[in-house]
C-alpha cells in the first residue's frame, strides 16, 4: 500500500494526481517553482515544497527530487507524463531509494523508450511493424540504401523521440541528405542522442493507440482503443475512444496486438501501445508510451475505470482488480486539448493573465485544468490549460454536446484552441467519422474562425469607440 506520494509535475496532471490520491486517502506532496507558486496544484495538495526559480529546471533534477521525497516521508513518486516520466535514471534513482516509481521498472523504460529497440522486441514478439530500418541508420550513405528498398515517402525519426518531435518526412531522394542532417540535429538538441531511423511514411493513416494496466502478477489487460487521428505537426489536438472509425472486429484486432506487445515486453503498470492504421486495413505497431497519457480520461469515461487510481494500486503491489471479461465500454468519449494558442497566428503560444475562466458542466462533460480567473500562466511550460472530456451515447449526440461544452467553456485573457476545435466539429468529415492524421493539413481554412470576447471586453471596447465618436463630434 502507497501512504504518501511526491508528484514530480505541474499544471493540469499535478492536479489529477492530487484527486486520485484523496480519494484514496494517499498523502498528496508537491514541488513547484517561483512561477507555479500560485498554481491550483499547488493549493490542491496536501504538501507542497518550493524547488527555487524556473530557470533552474527544478522539474527535471533527480537527485534534488528523489531526495525531497524521502525527507518527506514518501514511499513512491508520480512522474505524470512530460519531465521525467520516461527517464529511466530517474526511475532507478526512486527505487534506489526505496520507493516506488509509479510506472514500470527502469529496465521496461530504457527498452521501450529506445524505440528501434522497442521494434527489435515486437517483431520477436509477432507484433507487425511500419516497415523500416532493422537498427539505427549509421551515415547518409545507409540512410540512403533503405529508402531506396522501402520506397519513398519514409520517415527519420529520432530513436529517442517524444511529444511529435524529431519526425520528418522526406518524398523525394533529392531532400535525404538535407532532412537527414535536420532530425540528428533535433535528436541531439532535444533527446541528448543523434540517433535516428527510418520508417516507411504510411501515407495519411488513422491514429489508433490501446490503453494496458499490467499487474506485478503477469496479468495484462487492455481498456479498449483511442483515436488520436486529429493532430498537428504530429501532436494531438482532440482524443476519442473508442474510435468511430473501427469495426468490433479491427478493435479486436489491435488491442489483442497491445496485449500480446505489453507481454513481450513484460510491462508493469499503466501504459500504451501506439499503431498506425493504413487505407487497406492493416496495423503497424509504432511506439509504446509507458506512462499515463495527456488523453487517458476518454478511456476512463467510457471504461468507468479510473487509471491513475489503478497505476497506485499497482505500484501498491495490489494485483487488479478486474479481469479482461469485466471490463466493457460503454458510449463514445472526447478530449478537448485547450492550449494557450492561437490558431490564427501559426498556434503561436499565448501567455499571461487568464481575467475570466469559466468551466463547463452539464452531463456527460469533464473538465481537467490547471487554471482559475486571475491565474498568471507562465511561459517557461506546455501550453495545454485544460482538458475538456465529453461522453455520450452515440457519436452523433457527442458532437453536439462537445459542441455546447465548449461554446459554454470561457477562457478569457489569452488565445486558445476553443474556437479550432469548435470548427474541426463543424466539419463535414468530421461528422461522418471519416479522417487520418492528415485532416488538419487538408483543412486550412479552419483557421478562419471569429475571435471571441468576453462581454467585459467587449463593453470595454465600445466604450473606447463611444468615446472617440463623441470627442470627435
Ligand atoms: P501523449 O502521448 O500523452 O498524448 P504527448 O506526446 O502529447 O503525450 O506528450 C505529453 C507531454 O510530454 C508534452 O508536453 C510533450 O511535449 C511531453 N513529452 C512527451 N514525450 C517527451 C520526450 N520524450 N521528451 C520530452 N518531452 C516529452
Ligand atoms: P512521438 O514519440 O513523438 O509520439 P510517434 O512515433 O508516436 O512519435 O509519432 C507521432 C506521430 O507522427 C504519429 O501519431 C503519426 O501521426 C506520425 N507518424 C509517425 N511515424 C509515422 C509513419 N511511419 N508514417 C506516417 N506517420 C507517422
Ligand atoms: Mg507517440
Amino acid at each position: 500500500m502507497i501512504r504518501k506520494m511526491l508528484i514530480a509535475n505541474r499544471g493540469e496532471i499535478a492536479v489529477r494526481l492530487v484527486r486520485a490520491c484523496s480519494e484514496m486517502g494517499v498523502i498528496s506532496v508537491v514541488i513547484y517553482t517561483d512561477a507555479d507558486r500560485n498554481s491550483l496544484y499547488v493549493k490542491k495538495a496536501d504538501e507542497s515544497y518550493h524547488v527555487g526559480p524556473d530557470s533552474g529546471q527544478p522539474y527535471l533534477n533527480i537527485h534534488r527530487i528523489v531526495n525531497l521525497a524521502a525527507a518527506a516521508g514518501c514511499d513512491a513518486i508520480h512522474p505524470g507524463y512530460g519531465f521525467l516520466s520516461e527517464n529511466a535514471e530517474f526511475a532507478r534513482a526512486v527505487e534506489k531509494r526505496r520507493m516506488r516509481f509509479i510506472g514500470p521498472s527502469a529496465d521496461i523504460i530504457e527498452s521501450m523508450g529506445d524505440k528501434v529497440h522497442a521494434r527489435q522486441l515486437m517483431k520477436e514478439a509477432g507484433v507487425p511493424l511500419v516497415p523500416g530500418s532493422d537498427g539505427n541508420v549509421s551515415d547518409l550513405q545507409e540512410a540512403e540504401k533503405i529508402a531506396k528498398q522501402i520506397g519513398f515517402p519514409i520517415m527519420i525519426k529520432a530513436t529517442n523521440g517524444g511529444g511529435g518531435r524529431g519526425i520528418r518526412r522526406v518524398d523525394k531522394a533529392c531532400d535525404l541528405a538535407s532532412q537527414y542532417e535536420r532530425v540528428i540535429s533535433e535528436a541531439t538538441k532535444a533527446f541528448g542522442a543523434p540517433d535516428v531511423f527510418i520508417e516507411k511514411c504510411i501515407v495519411n493513416p488513422k491514429h489508433i493507440e490501446v490503453q494496458i494496466l499490467a499487474d506485478k502478477y503477469n496479468n495484462v489487460v487492455h481498456l479498449f482503443e483511442r483515436d488520436c487521428s486529429i493532430q498537428r505537426r504530429h501532436q494531438k489536438l482532440l482524443e476519442i475512444a473508442p474510435s468511430p472509425q473501427l469495426t468490433e472486429e479491427q478493435r479486436k484486432k489491435v488491442c489483442g496486438y497491445a496485449v500480446l506487445a505489453a507481454k513481450a515486453c513484460n510491462y508493469e503498470n499503466a501504459g500504451t501501445v501506439e499503431f498506425l492504421l493504413d487505407s487497406s486495413g492493416e496495423f503497424y505497431f509504432m511506439e509504446m508510451n509507458t506512462r499515463i497519457q495527456v488523453e487517458h480520461p476518454v478511456t476512463e469515461a467510457i471504461t468507468g475505470i479510473d487509471i491513475v487510481q489503478a497505476q497506485i494500486s499497482i505500484s501498491g503491489g495490489k494485483p487488479l482488480a478486474f479481469k479482461q471479461e469485466d471490463i466493457k465500454y460503454r458510449g463514445i468519449a472526447m478530449e478537448f486539448r485547450v492550449n494557450a494558442e492561437d490558431p490564427h497566428h501559426d498556434f503561436l503560444p499565448s501567455f499571461g493573465k487568464i481575467t475570466r475562466y469559466y468551466s463547463p458542466g452539464g452531463p456527460g462533460v469533464r473538465t481537467d485544468s490547471g487554471i482559475y480567473t486571475g491565474f498568471d500562466i507562465p511561459p517557461y511550460y506546455d501550453s495545454m490549460l485544460a482538458k475538456l472530456t465529453v461522453w455520450a451515447l452515440d457519436w452523433k449526440t457527442l458532437i453536439a454536446r462537445s459542441r455546447r461544452a465548449l461554446r459554454e467553456m470561457g477562457v478569457f485573457g489569452v488565445k486558445t484552441t476553443i474556437g479550432y476545435h469548435l470548427e474541426i466539429l463543424d466539419t463535414e468529415d468530421f461528422i461522418q467519422a471519416n479522417f487520418d492524421t492528415g485532416f488538419v493539413d487538408a483543412h486550412p481554412e479552419l483557421i478562419h474562425f471569429p475571435r471571441r470576447a468576453h462581454p467585459e471586453q467587449l463593453a470595454a471596447v465600445i466604450s473606447a469607440a463611444l468615446f472617440a465618436h463623441l470627442s470627435h463630434g
